[in-house]
C-alpha cells in the first residue's frame, strides 16, 4: 500500500477513544404526571432509573410548582459507558393555574448553558462536563382532540432551547385511526405556530437506505409511544416487553404495536450524536451569541 497515509483509520481512532472516555447524555422528559414518563424511561435504556412509585396519600401536602429533578445512571452495553442523566419535571401541568410551568424548565435549560459558558471562560478548559440538556421528550395527553393551550406555549417557549420530541403518551389507550388523525391535527397545530422540532439530519453524500431511514423515523413524529418495564407472555409463546389487556398484548418493541423502537432510534441509537451536536453548534451558539450581545460584549 505504497502512498497510503493511513487517516482513513481516523473514525477507528476517534471511536477507541470515546469509548474509552464514555459518553455523556442527557434527556429531560416533560408532561402531566401519570402520562408514564418514568416508565418510558426505564423501558429506553432497559433500567430501573425510576422505581415505582406509591401514590401520595390523598391528605398529603402537594408542592405548588413546577420542580427539577435529575437522575444520573452509568450504563455501559457491550464495553461501550453511557453516562445517563434524566431530568425529570414533577408538577408540570398539574396545578389550577399552569401559565408559567415552562418558566422553571427554561430556566434550568439555561443555567445549564450558564455553566458550560462559565467552564468554557476558565483558564483551565480540561475538565469541561456538558451537563446541556441535549433532548426533551414531551408527553402529549392521548386525548385524540388537538394539542392543549400549554403543550403550544411549552413548545414555542422552548423549541430555540432544546431538541424537542414530542411524543403521544400511552398510544396503547387509542386505536389506529384515533392516532393517524391525532398525529396530523398535532403536526398541523406546530406548523401553524411555527415550533421547530428535531428533524434527524441527512447529508448530501448518504447512500438511499440511510435517507429512507431518517424519512421513516421523521413520518413517525410524534411517536406515539407505550411503555412497560413488565415481561409477558403472548399467545404464541414469545416473552415480550408490553402490556396486556384483556383483547390481547401491546408489544412495546413491535413496530406494528406502537412507535417505541423508531423514538428509540430517534433518541439512542441513531441520533444520539446528532442531539448532542445540534445542542452545542446550534442551540448553545446561538443563546451564547445572544448573551454575549445582550452584555455588550
Ligand atoms: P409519570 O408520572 O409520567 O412518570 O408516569 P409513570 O411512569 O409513573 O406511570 C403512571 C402510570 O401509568 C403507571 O401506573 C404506569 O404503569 C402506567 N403507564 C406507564 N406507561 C404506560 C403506557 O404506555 N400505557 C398505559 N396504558 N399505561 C402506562
Ligand atoms: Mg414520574
Amino acid at each position: 500500500l505504497m502512498g497510503y497515509v493511513g487517516f482513513a483509520n481516523l473514525p477507528n481512532q476517534v471511536h477507541r477513544k470515546s469509548v474509552r472516555k464514555g459518553f455523556q447524555f442527557t434527556a429531560m422528559v416533560v408532561g402531566e404526571s401519570g402520562l408514564g414518563k418514568s416508565t418510558l424511561i426505564n423501558t429506553l435504556f432497559n433500567t430501573t432509573l425510576y422505581a415505582p412509585k406509591e401514590p401520595l396519600p390523598p391528605t398529603a401536602e402537594r408542592p405548588k410548582t413546577v420542580a427539577i429533578e435529575s437522575i444520573d445512571a452509568d450504563i455501559e452495553e457491550n464495553g461501550v459507558r453511557l453516562h445517563l442523566t434524566v431530568v425529570d419535571t414533577p408538577g408540570f401541568g398539574d396545578f389550577v393555574n399552569n401559565d408559567d410551568s415552562w418558566r422553571p424548565i427554561v430556566e434550568n435549560i439555561e443555567s445549564r448553558f450558564d455553566s458550560y459558558l462559565e467552564q468554557e471562560n476558565r483558564v483551565n478548559r480540561q475538565k469541561v462536563v456538558d451537563n446541556r440538556v441535549h433532548a426533551c421528550l414531551y408527553f402529549i395527553q392521548p386525548t385524540g382532540h388537538s394539542l392543549k393551550q400549554i403543550d403550544i406555549e411549552f413548545m414555542r417557549r422552548l423549541h430555540t432551547k432544546v431538541n424537542l420530541i414530542p411524543v403521544i403518551a400511552k398510544a396503547d389507550t387509542l386505536t389506529d385511526e384515533e392516532i393517524a388523525d391525532f398525529k396530523n391535527r398535532i403536526l398541523a397545530d406546530i406548523a401553524h405556530h411555527h415550533i421547530h422540532i428535531f428533524q434527524a439530519p441527512t447529508y448530501d453524500n448518504e447512500d438511499e437506505e440511510t435517507i429512507a431511514e431518517a424519512e421513516e423515523i421523521a413520518s413517525k413524529i410524534p411517536f406515539a409511544v407505550v411503555g412497560s418495564d413488565k415481561v409477558v407472555a403472548t399467545p404464541d409463546g414469545r416473552e415480550v416487553r408490553g402490556r396486556s389487556y384483556p383483547w390481547g398484548i401491546i408489544e412495546v418493541d413491535n413496530e406494528e404495536h406502537c412507535d417505541f423502537v423508531k423514538l428509540r432510534q430517534m433518541l439512542v441509537r441513531t441520533y444520539m450524536e446528532e442531539l448532542r451536536e445540534y445542542t452545542n453548534d446550534v442551540l448553545y451558539e446561538n443563546w451564547r451569541t445572544e448573551k454575549l450581545l445582550s452584555m455588550g460584549v
